[in-house]
């Protein structure tokens, strides 16, 4: 089978390891070039405010950061340029969604792999780096800039040569992850973490997830599984 993922809480715990430091970087590299707030705790815990908000990302988070208190727009590109630098030399390690790490031992040999990520190249490629998974074990890495995965999921596809029953899409990000892989009619794991945990019963009710997990412990059994319905 072909396996997809997303990267950003799929594979690894960015709301909980990358983005809080990340906004905090943003926050500073703004303050440098003239933002002034009043107090630094309290500005970067309404960042935070925002960027754990409902359907946020955290650049949107930056965005209704500086709107809601009434700073100018100018700083927005420098809070954007921080977030999309790879993470820096002495960031503590990126942690890998449990079990990831045994789940990708367990499959790779016996699945074709890919990710499917949004980001800057530099960035997505340091958080694979720093959380330990090895970029290796997937033959297609596709980070891209729009919020679009379908053309990218029908690319890999079709250089699979693989019929839609035989591709599995794994995402944190309904809308985002899972709604096209569906719409291409593939198998869709749900990772509920992250942004995504609130949505783990509407994606199941709706039919847009068929399975969801919050952890990868379980994944290589529901693998076999899906690729034995695949074939009877
Ligand atoms: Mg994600």
């Amino acid at each position: 089978m072909l396996i997809i993922f997303d990267l950003d809480d799929t594979l690894v715990d960015t709301s909980i390891c990358i983005t809080p430091r990340k906004l905090e970087e943003a926050l500073q590299a703004m303050i440098r070039e003239g933002l002034t707030v009043d107090n630094f705790d309290s500005a970067l815990r309404s960042l935070l405010e925002f960027d754990a908000a409902p359907g946020a990302s955290s650049p949107s988070a930056l965005e209704a950061f500086l709107s809601q208190h009434g700073y100018s727009k100018i700083f927005l590109p420098v809070g954007l340029a921080k977030l999309r630098e790879e993470l820096s030399p002495d960031h503590e390690p990126a942690l890998a969604v449990p079990h990831a790490f045994e789940m990708l031992h367990a499959v790779k040999n016996r699945h074709n792999l890919a990710i499917v990520t949004m980001g800057s190249p530099s960035l997505q490629y340091s958080k694979l780096k720093k959380a330990g998974i090895d970029p290796a074990f997937f033959s297609k890495i596709v980070i891209i800039e729009e919020k679009n995965k379908k053309p990218s999921y029908q690319a890999i596809i079709e250089e699979a040569r693989l019929p839609s029953q035989e591709v599995v899409v794994c995402g944190d990000r309904v809308a985002v992850d899972l709604v096209p892989a569906k719409e291409l009619c593939c198998h869709t794991v749900h990772m509920a973490r992250g942004r995504g945990r609130a949505l783990r019963e509407s994606a199941l009710s709706s039919g847009i997830a068929d399975y969801a997990i919050e952890d990868w412990q379980d994944f290589p059994t529901l693998i076999e599984r899906i690729n034995t319905l695949g074939h009877s």
